[in-house]
């Protein structure tokens, strides 16, 4: 039965209170630490003043904290936005004021970002009360971290201390699991990036579904740098394990040195990784020396990875049950995964088929999480199933719509569907093949080109690492195309060779007008590393006047 993220705490709690739920290098929290934490933080949050309704922002790292802090908001009846931890001052000043955001959880530092000097630039004098710059904003908590906190600014245990002075504060407070429990901003690949507002429930079923579909063991423990802001961490991560009494074992940075000490020293048994990373570990020599044993299993996502990586996973790493997932924000995170008995091939060409609904404490395989077709990206039409078109789908974890954005909420969220943005097909055994994004498409001369098939033909030959396809305006056929090469290390390849080839391989529309030259450390990249078309086309406008 439908509850909310505070109540499924506390269900979980009762049930596996001394069990570790959150397992770092420095601490150990059980289920009930994370309740009892997450109550004192509550009852701080009300005594702050927010109420239900109010939207309180977390700027933080996988730190142990988070898990707490998070419950904390949603026991407090209020939204929760988890802030990419690493927006720079103008990113976190545009998401802070479109969110409308009244209370910030936030750090001290990571790495190199220094986030109350952050504020600093974007409100000056945000620690002694609301500013011009940012009206909603009334008060900051600090967790210290890199440094000490700004002094006269509250900490995290500053917070909990003020909730045991009022404590039961949130009793009479109404949370209901159909409100919005998060507002998740998309990632930012093609536009600024959007709040999506997500419920109680849908999150919790989402978290539900993958542990089934997973097929999780009692008490799996998933380690995972995935940042716990983004829906790969936090619903297949933290969310999953709890539905069987498992931990998380969260890390703060990547690297595969600290993957392999953190499965050693925590006996993790699954690990969360993008391909990139599940690459890096492979080449890294500690996976010799290490004591890996525990692992069993891998959820991979966000790209698609070779077969020769899941082949060399299994014999190298030991893992045998590998998972693949695809999903948006918009849809409560991953809708699709491959199952842990699937064939390599289905690891690798598909992303899955949806994943198993269930009722929470029936782990039973028992329905589907959504439903899904494509369709025609220029007219909406419905298409059969084995075409290629737009991805839309619909069920009871997708999105309540976009944070005040009711124009781009209009565009996505049509009769009940959420028109994904993501070109695929749906093959015969329903597995799911993602074949690009539809607002990359373009068409010159009325024709439409898949950048893809650009992008594939050029980045299969020698000397070329990488190749972005973008429409330009054009007078004569609406648009054209025009190509961003980034040249291997040490290779020479020109303008004039790129488009011959292109002229010799592809029929005469898809072939781009223009090829412009780059470097990998100039591409315009969303915090987490996805290349931005849209910036790649406005810079093509500029240089080619
Ligand atoms: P924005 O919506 O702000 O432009 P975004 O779409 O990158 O950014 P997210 O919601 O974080 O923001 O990412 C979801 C997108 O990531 C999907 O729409 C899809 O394009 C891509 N994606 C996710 N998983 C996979 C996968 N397994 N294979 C290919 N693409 C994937
Ligand atoms: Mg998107």
């Amino acid at each position: 039965e439908p509850t909310t993220l505070d109540g499924f705490l506390d269900r979980c709690a009762d049930e596996f209170g001394d069990r570790p739920l959150v397992l770092t290098d420095d601490v150990t929290l059980t289920y009930a630490d994370v309740a009892r934490e997450s109550r004192r933080l509550a009852d701080g949050l009300v005594a702050l003043g927010v109420r239900p309704g109010d939207r309180v922002g977390m700027v933080m790292a996988n730190h142990a904290e988070f898990a707490a802090v998070k419950f904390a908001i949603a026991r407090a009846g209020a939204a929760a936005i988890p802030f990419n931890f690493l927006y720079r001052a103008a990113e976190l000043a545009y998401v802070l004021r479109q969110s409308r955001c009244e209370v910030l959880v936030t750090m001290t530092g990571f790495g190199d970002l220094d986030y109350p000097a952050m504020l600093d630039e974007i409100a000056p004098g945000w620690d002694a009360g609301p500013v011009a710059e940012l009206p909603d904003l009334r008060a900051v908590v600090q967790l210290p971290t890199e440094r000490p906190a700004r002094a006269g600014v509250r900490t995290v245990e500053d917070l909990a201390v003020l909730g045991d002075g009022s404590p039961g504060g949130t009793e009479a407070v109404e949370r209901r699991p159909h409100d919005p429990g998060d507002i998740l901003y998309t990632s930012g690949t093609t536009g600024s990036p959007k709040g999506v507002t997500v419920t109680h429930d849908a999150v919790l079923r989402t978290g539900y579904a993958s542990a089934l579909t997973r097929a999780f063991e009692d008490g799996r423990r998933v380690l995972f740098s995935l940042p716990c802001y983004h829906m790969f961490g936090y619903v297949e991560g933290l969310l999953a394990a709890m539905t069987v009494g498992g931990a998380i074992v969260p890390r703060l940075q990547f690297s595969p040195g600290d993957y392999f000490a953190g499965i050693e020293r925590h006996r993790a048994t699954e690990i969360l990784c993008v391909p990139t990373m599940t690459v890096a570990l492979l080449e890294h020599p500690d996976r010799r020396t290490r004591d890996l044993s525990s692992v069993v299993a891998l959820l991979s996502g966000a790209a698609p990875g070779p077969v020769w990586l899941w082949e060399k996973v299994i014999s190298e790493l030991g893992i045998t049950e590998i998972t693949t997932g695809y999903g948006m924000t918009e849809c409560g995170g991953a809708m699709t995964m491959s199952l842990p008995e699937d064939d390599l091939e289905r690891h690798s060409a598909t992303v899955g088929r949806v994943k198993m609904a269930g009722v929470a404490g029936i782990p039973e395989r028992d329905g589907d999480l959504c439903v899904y077709g494509t369709s025609d990206p220029l007219t909406g039409e419905r298409l059969p199933d084995d075409v290629e078109g737009e991805l839309v789908s619909r069920g009871p974890t997708h999105m309540l719509g976009y944070w005040e954005k009711p124009e781009e909420t209009a565009a996505t969220l049509r009769d009940g569907w959420v028109h994904s943005g993501d070109l695929g097909r749906i093959r015969a055994d329903g597995y799911l093949q993602i074949t690009g994004r539809s607002k990359e498409l373009y068409k010159s001369g009325g024709e439409l080109v898949m950048p893809k098939e650009i992008e594939e033909l050029l980045t299969g030959l020698a000397g070329i690492s990488q190749a972005y396809a973008v429409g330009v305006p054009d007078d004569r056929w609406g648009e054209v195309g025009c190509v961003w090469v980034v040249p291997e290390p040490g290779a020479t390849v020109t303008p004039d060779d790129v488009l011959a080839v292109c002229r010799e391989k592809l029929a005469r529309f898809k072939v781009p007008k223009h090829a412009l030259l780059t470097t990998a450390d100039r591409l315009p990249t969303t915090p987490t590393g996805k290349v931005q078309k849209f910036r790649l086309a406005a810079r093509a406008v500029e240089v080619l006047g």
